[in-house]
């Protein structure tokens, strides 16, 4: 895999290398004095040299269907382009940096239109002065119907990818800030760069900004410059510890810093050094995507989700940036070129990883759905009576607790009905532990009939039941009591004799103010204790402080 990664490596740097001759001797050219008036005698082959403190001519013969030229480069002092008509005739038309009037373009192209007159044009000749880069200059006569599509659609191309751009990124830095992802917040901004570098690198910044025009070539190479620091700090910071050894997290962490002064380098200078420090940007970028490529291939293969989604995201703007360093894409998007590019990739990254990103967090919220549903589902079994399915004694507290609190007003009364199987051993000793059992059972399922929003039954000993009850006066709550004891009574169990009836003893007690559970359950106990010893099948009631009252059956 190393050995892969190394040899692509080697071919995109000896591409690259080989690339910077593309713009070579395209044109005839001149170099003169900028005092000079005109050319003198053009070369036609060969590259021009020794021009930067100087004017620089290009003689270029004008296609019969083509009417405008565009020049995709800012790096000059003064641009005049000289239109030669076929009748002789000229027509001259000037900008300086930083004021190209009426001729700047969306998508970064300044264009000359020359008027019409009755013979057509046929040579233009381009002066430029104090010009920074040959190599770097981009000239386009494009045909009459290419130029009015490019009219037509280069601004919904650059203008949809900025608008998505800017969706993309306040959309990462959103999601970033709610999941306290930090990957996420160095990937907003890389976005964020990005608009800005798409906004002025287009041009579009000048509507609102006239004043940066001179400027915003050199800001927009550093600008993309920085989008490459905030990329690959976004990708090793996703990466962690899959990244392996800290020697490479740290590498590539630096690799990535210092595209930020060889940026403002390249962006500062406007001479000749403008060529070989270009080459060692390339040579530089390639390097940083060649780390984070090894490490992207790592956190896949080592199984980091985060990993896979910034893979995904990553290979079109990863593999277009390599490729607008190596394969000559002036002449694509209507002379956009590289840039716009460049920026649908980052637009349709953007889209991707917000996508990826919102997957995850559904994947996210779901897990936590379990989880919690989990969580409700142990909770609710450890509050259950496993033989009965009522609430146990932790289950039923917690209830009655709530009830207690939960009451509409101080004075409405919670009655609490202890209930116990009047000689349950008996029924064990006579029919067997199973017959008992199912005998419990039934009355479980008589008391369950009884819930509701204001009673809550459970299961709190071995034969020992427990009704909760709100919104009854103290003598609802006994003539209630009265009526559980009798519908218990009155059960069948046709496992057991025929005769034999299972009864139950009951202590109620209530109270109309908050009280504390422990201290209804410590009275009803008391009245329990009195029912049985009044003979059993039996209420007793207690009622707030009040004595004791006697036991009814
Ligand atoms: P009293 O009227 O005084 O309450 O008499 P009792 O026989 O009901 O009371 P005692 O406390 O002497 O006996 C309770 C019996 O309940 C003893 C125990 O075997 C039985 N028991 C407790 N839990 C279970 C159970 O889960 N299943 C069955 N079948 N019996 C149980
Ligand atoms: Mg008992
Ligand atoms: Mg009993």
């Amino acid at each position: 895999m190393n050995r892969v990664i190394a040899f692509v490596f080697l071919v995109l740097i000896a591409a690259l290398a080989g690339g910077e001759a593309r713009a070579d001797a395209r044109y005839c050219h001149a170099v003169t004095d900028l005092s000079a008036a005109k050319p003198g005698a053009f070369a036609c082959s060969g590259t021009p040299a020794d021009y930067h403190q100087r004017s620089l001519w290009l003689k270029i013969e004008v296609p019969t269907d083509s009417r405008i030229v565009y020049v995709h480069q800012t790096r000059f002092d003064r641009l005049t382009a000289l239109f030669v008509y076929e009748d002789g005739h000229t027509a001259a038309q000037t900008v300086r940096r930083g004021n190209y009037g009426a001729h700047w373009r969306l998508g970064g192209q300044i264009a000359f239109e020359p008027p019409v007159l009755a013979a057509p044009v046929k040579t233009v000749m381009l002066r430029f002065d104090g010009l920074a880069s040959h190599e770097l200059l981009r000239i386009r006569l494009p045909g009459a119907d290419e130029a009015n599509a490019q009219a037509a659609a280069l601004p919904v191309i650059v203008g949809g990818t900025i608008a998505l751009l800017t969706l993309g990124a306040l959309y990462t830095l959103s999601v970033g800030i709610a999941l306290r992802r930090e990957y996420l917040l160095w990937h907003g901004l890389w976005a964020v760069t990005m608009v800005v570098w798409g906004l002025l690198w287009s041009q579009l910044a000048l509507v609102a900004a006239p004043g940066i025009a001179g400027w915003s070539s050199q800001i927009c190479t550093f600008l993309a410059c920085l989008a490459v620091t905030l990329a690959t700090v976004s990708g090793v910071k996703a990466l962690g510890e899959t990244m392996g050894p800290r020697a490479l997290r740290f590498g590539t962490l630096m690799l990535g810093f210092l595209m930020i002064p060889i940026g403002i380098m390249v962006a500062l200078e406007t001479g000749a050094a403008l060529g070989w420090q270009r080459t060692a940007l390339g040579v530089l970028t390639l390097s940083v995507l060649a780390l984070v490529t090894y490490s992207l291939v790592k956190g896949c293969r080592a199984g980091n989700a985060d990993a896979k989604a910034l893979a995904w995201a990553w290979a079109v703007p990863m593999v277009t940036l390599a490729l607008t360093q190596i394969v000559d894409m002036d002449p694509w998007v209507f002379g956009g070129g590289p840039q716009v590019v460049m920026l649908i990739a980052a637009a349709l990254q953007t889209v991707w990883l917000s996508i990826a990103v919102t997957i995850r967090i559904a994947h996210l919220r779901e897990e936590r759905d379990r989880a919690r549903a989990a969580e409700a589902r142990m909770s609710e079994l450890a509050s259950r009576d496993a033989l009965t399915g009522l609430l146990n004694r932790r289950g039923f507290v917690d209830r009655a607790e709530f009830m207690i609190e939960a009451r509409s007003s101080p004075e409405e009364h919670f009655g609490l009905l202890l209930i116990d199987v009047d000689h349950f051993k008996r029924v064990n000793d006579t029919y067997g532990h199973e017959t008992g059992d199912a005998v419990l059972c039934r009355i479980a399922r008589r008391l369950e009939r009884w819930e509701g929003p204001l009673c809550v039954s459970g299961r709190i000993g071995g034969e020992e039941f427990v009704l909760g009850i709100t919104g009854l006066t103290p003598i609802g709550i006994r003539q209630f009591a009265e009526s559980v004891r009798r519908g218990i009574a009155d059960q069948h169990h046709p496992e057991l004799r025929i005769g034999h009836v299972v009864t139950v003893s009951i202590g109620v007690a209530s109270a109309d103010r908050a009280l504390g559970f422990q201290r209804l359950y410590g009275w009803a106990d008391q009245e329990l204790y009195r029912a049985k010893a009044s003979g059993r099948n039996r209420v007793a009631f207690h009622t707030g402080d009040r004595m004791p009252q006697a036991a009814t059956g």
